[in-house]
């Protein structure tokens, strides 16, 4: 099952599917994997909300995980509706893990399922969960009646068997996969500020926001003719481009796709694509909409891309025509809803009209710039010695924690180690004051900040 985004390691990561019955343990083993409750739920219009998405990752390699959800037994009222959706998040996968409850060993649905996944073609592992407390040589013999291969023991729950799990599905997928993340990633750490290596940007946003248009905007109708051949859908695609000396790089884009079928001109939002383009990117261009208020989603792509450590930079697009009041509304907006989002500040843009297109690609060369700027480990200390002078941080059981000194971890994003005594006691509150400290001094915008708190030497 050796697929061409095997060649693109950093382009297009495996989507890996979570299926079986509820209460087997799916979304315990999705939390596992991807490390978060604040998953991206598809409730983007034309979806729905039983499937989740997530990043995980295995070293340095990602991949994107599907939750798709319950499916129901056979005989439940509902089955036939979420077996539908469930089998829609099945078209995008590349793997699929059949999760099965080892403690009630083979039921109906369980078999239904067999059935279903089958028609598909698709790689399936079959994937035992809570085998905690339970015999896993009995469990397994039970589930060789579905005629799959021999059951991988999990328990999710603990953490159990997880990683050589995941370690064996990635394997078998693409085994090219994780060296060649690894290489990428050392190629990033050691890459200094080199104006002259295409920053590669990616373009995101729910539907109609202007993507599309963006993206003509930036290549031109002519550059896109280039890409609009068959066979490209499936693809990763890079789109390099130009302004003022700097080059960029356009990576998966669905406004570049769609105008390669110019029919299908209501592709559907695709969570998978979004999150395979923040992976793929060094800055992500999140676009949003002037005319339409600021939704959850909107919050929880954000946040996506702040977690995957990518540089961000925030276009409010069509500005263009709008009247003051809109403007004001629009602004206090972003102040509400994306309060959190506090080294990024929003660009105001008309995408139509080519206003401010410019200003956004300029911030995504500094931003860029940012993320991989070498910070001198003497001026990192003297940060860190002024800002505890300025505020001390505070007394645990009478002792007071401190932090001595700070050295660069690494790039893209920027990391910063502090070391000291009793650090995993250091409030939120102060981590947060010193990354603002650090960023204030620093110049990051534009790119979170990885601080790591070490405890002695
Ligand atoms: P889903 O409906 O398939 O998403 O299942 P959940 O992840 O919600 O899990 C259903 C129940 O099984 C929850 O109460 C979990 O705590 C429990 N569970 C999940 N994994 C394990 C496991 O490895 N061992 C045990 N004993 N319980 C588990
Ligand atoms: P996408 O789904 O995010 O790719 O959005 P499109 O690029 O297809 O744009 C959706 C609609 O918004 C289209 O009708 C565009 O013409 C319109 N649009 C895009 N950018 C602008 C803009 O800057 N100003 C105005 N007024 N309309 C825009």
């Amino acid at each position: 099952m050796v697929g061409p985004r095997c060649y693109h390691p950093t382009m297009e990561q495996p989507v890996i599917a979570l299926v079986g019955r509820p209460n087997v343990g799916k979304s315990t083993l999705f939390n596992k994997l991807t490390r978060t409750r604040d998953a991206l739920v598809a409730d983007f219009p034309g979806l729905t909300r039983d499937r989740q998405y997530g990043v995980g990752r295995m070293g340095p390699a990602p991949y994107v995980l599907v939750d798709t959800g319950g499916l129901g037994e056979p005989d439940d009222v509902t089955y036939h509706h979420m077996q539908r959706q469930a089998m829609r998040a099945l078209d995008e996968a590349d793997v699929i893990l059949f999760l099965v409850d080892a403690r009630t060993g083979v039921t109906p649905g369980d078999e239904t399922l067999t059935r279903e996944l089958r028609q598909r073609g698709k790689r399936v592992w079959l994937v035992m969960n809570k085998i905690d407390g339970v015999d896993p040589a009995m469990a397994a013999a039970d589930f060789h009646a579905l005629g799959l291969d021999t059951p991988w023991p999990i328990a999710a729950v603990h953490g159990r068997g997880i990683q050589q799990l995941m370690t064996a599905v990635l394997e078998d997928h693409c085994p090219a996969l994780i060296a060649a993340a690894e290489a990428v990633e050392a190629a990033d750490a050691d890459a200094e500020e080199a104006p002259d290596r295409p920053i590669e940007v990616a373009i995101v946003g729910r539907p109609n926001v202007g993507k599309s248009t963006l993206v003509n905007r930036l290549i031109g109708e002519e550059r896109l003719l280039v890409y609009d051949m068959p066979g490209t859908t499936r693809d990763a695609i890079h789109v390099p481009f130009e302004r003022d000396g700097q080059a960029f790089t356009l990576v998966d884009t669905a406004g570049v796709r769609r105008r390669s079928r110019v029919k299908a001109s209501i592709e559907k939002f695709s969570v998978v694509k979004t999150l395979q383009a923040i992976e793929a990117a060094q800055v992500v261009i999140m676009v949003l909409d002037a005319r339409q208020e600021i939704s959850e989603q909107d919050a929880h792509l954000i946040g996506h891309v702040i977690e995957a450590g990518r540089g961000l930079v925030l276009a409010v697009n069509k500005w263009d025509g709008l009247e003051t009041g809109a403007r004001d509304r629009i602004r206090r907006e972003l102040d509400v809803k994306l309060g959190f989002l506090d080294f990024a500040r929003p660009r105001f843009i008309s995408a139509l009209h080519g206003t401010g297109v410019g200003r956004l690609l300029e911030e995504v060369a500094q931003v860029y710039r940012a993320a991989h700027k070498t910070l001198p480990t003497p001026q990192l200390n003297r940060i860190l010695a002024e800002a505890t002078e300025a505020h001390q941080p505070p007394l645990i059981r009478g002792r007071r924690i401190k932090l001595r000194y700070a050295h660069q971890g690494g790039r893209n994003p920027p990391a910063i180690i502090v070391h000291g005594n009793q650090t995993t006691a250091l409030p939120s509150a102060y981590r947060r004051y010193l990354v603002n400290r650090f960023r204030r001094e620093l110049g990051l915008w534009g790119t979170p900040i990885r601080l790591e708190l070490r405890t002695g030497e």
